[in-house]
């Protein structure tokens, strides 16, 4: 890996030292390839982000030389593929500070993580009367898990509305907390809108009335450091493809004594201790939760994302995607015809936007023609659109292989846009 080690990561000042954009890319291959003769401007991580050489590197060492199911095999490569797969467990153990490894259930991604939540807590508990907490800005995969749960059971799905700048209302959000509330689920960081949500407060606010706490933190990991015991949240999803690692592998955190409490979602091997046809006694914690063969590769290709991202350093890429948030945001806010959808105080690396007079899917494919990689629609989260009373924004998101110049050709498209529809 070309990237310096954590101790290099601080100058002889004590202070943090700047990310090395340039020696960062060379550990991407796709940023060397051309889009339509042009070099990629690639600006949509918030939908997947590339991939580091050492994750390639992992998938195909795995593929090469360990590739065997895990848990089941006396040989060799069965336990040396169980020991990459559990080894990946306990990095993101590490990563997100969980009090045990047993506390990471290794799922597809953010998505599975919330429905394993929705039908595994909250389905066997809710009945009608009780609440469900979502936010007006939460991506479809935390709102259609608990509206699922609410025709299951009876209860009712309340939404903490958004203002004009994207930002949770947070006395719309207190008021609609009671004793009735049994699950608050929010998103970390929008996916639409860039907005980071407060969400310590909302643990403690939600804790207050007794209810659980659930974070959607899949544009909020690989931006900033998580602690999911600092933040004392119950549940915590992301998915391993937007932190640099393959898709079809994320996590869930969950608190060990509720998933000791909750039923298996899912049945099949790995996940039982005996079975027979009278009687089956599930297995421990995680693999209660992991039924069937995993995606052992995901995996190993997750733990190698992950080292490499604290390799890198967690806190210089914040940093990094900070000092570009503002540069973009400064260079889109003095665009003539161009409208910033998302302008929160507290903001992660999103820039939604609309040009006057064009559809989105326009703007994006004129910048694809340059070469410029950025997603327009709804991005899962129509009812933040419905919000704005738009069918559609374009979105840039920022990885931490992003750079000034980037943002300049990003700006220098959208005057050819801003010229079209003029
Ligand atoms: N939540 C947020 C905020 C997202 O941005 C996304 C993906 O864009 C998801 C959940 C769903 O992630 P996945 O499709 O990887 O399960």
């Amino acid at each position: 890996m070309t990237v310096g080690t954590a101790k290099e990561q601080v100058t002889s000042q004590g202070e943090l030292a700047r990310l090395d954009v340039e020696r960062v890319r060379q550990d991407f291959p796709i940023l060397q390839r051309q889009v339509h003769g042009q070099p990629l401007v690639y600006l949509d991580n918030a939908a997947t982000t590339q991939k580091p050489r050492a994750v390639i590197d992992a998938l195909s060492r795995f593929y090469e030389g360990s590739n065997s199911n895990v848990h089941r095999g006396v040989h060799a490569l069965s336990q040396e593929a169980t020991d990459l797969f559990e080894s990946a467990r306990q990095k993101i153990g590490r990563f997100l500070n969980t009090r045990k490894a047993e506390e990471v259930i290794l799922v597809r991604g953010t998505t599975e993580g919330l429905n394993l939540v929705a039908q595994s807590y909250a389905r066997p508990r809710l009945k009608a009367g009780d609440q469900i907490l979502i936010s007006g800005m939460e991506h479809h995969s935390n709102i259609v898990p608990w509206q699922m749960v609410c025709q299951q059971t009876g209860a009712e799905l309340k939404v903490a509305p958004i203002n004009e700048r994207g930002e949770l209302i947070m006395e719309e959000f207190v008021k609609l907390l009671s004793a009735k509330t049994k699950v608050v689920s929010v998103v970390h960081v929008s996916n639409a809108l860039g907005t980071v949500n407060p969400v310590r407060q909302i643990v403690e606010l939600a804790h207050r009335v007794g209810a659980i706490a659930v974070l959607d933190g899949a544009q909020a990991v690989a931006h900033a450091p998580v602690d999911v015991r600092a933040l004392d949240c119950d549940f915590y999803a992301f998915s391993g493809h937007k932190l640099y690692g393959p898709t079809g592998i994320g996590a869930l955190y969950g608190r060990a004594e509720l998933l000791e409490a909750m039923p298996p979602w899912q049945g099949g091997g790995d996940m039982i201790k005996s079975v027979t046809f009278a009687q089956t006694i599930y297995n421990d914690l995680p693999y209660k939760f992991e039924a069937g063969t995993p995606d052992v590769a995901g995996a190993v290709g997750l733990g190698a994302a992950i080292d490499y991202l604290q390799a890198v350093g967690i806190e210089q890429v914040a940093a990094h995607e900070a000092d570009l948030l503002a540069y973009g945001t400064q260079l889109l806010s003095d665009m003539e015809g161009v409208r910033l959808i998302g302008t929160a105080a507290h903001k992660a690396g999103v820039l939604g936007f609309v040009v006057e007079g064009a559809h989105a899917h326009d703007v994006g494919t004129i910048l694809d023609s340059l070469g410029i990689a950025v997603r327009t629609g709804h991005h899962c989260a129509q009812p933040v659109m419905d919000f704005f009373n738009l069918p559609a924004t374009a979105r840039a998101s920022l990885a931490m292989y992003n750079r000034r110049e980037e943002l300049d050709a990003l700006a220098e498209g959208l005057r050819e846009v801003v010229k079209v529809f003029a």
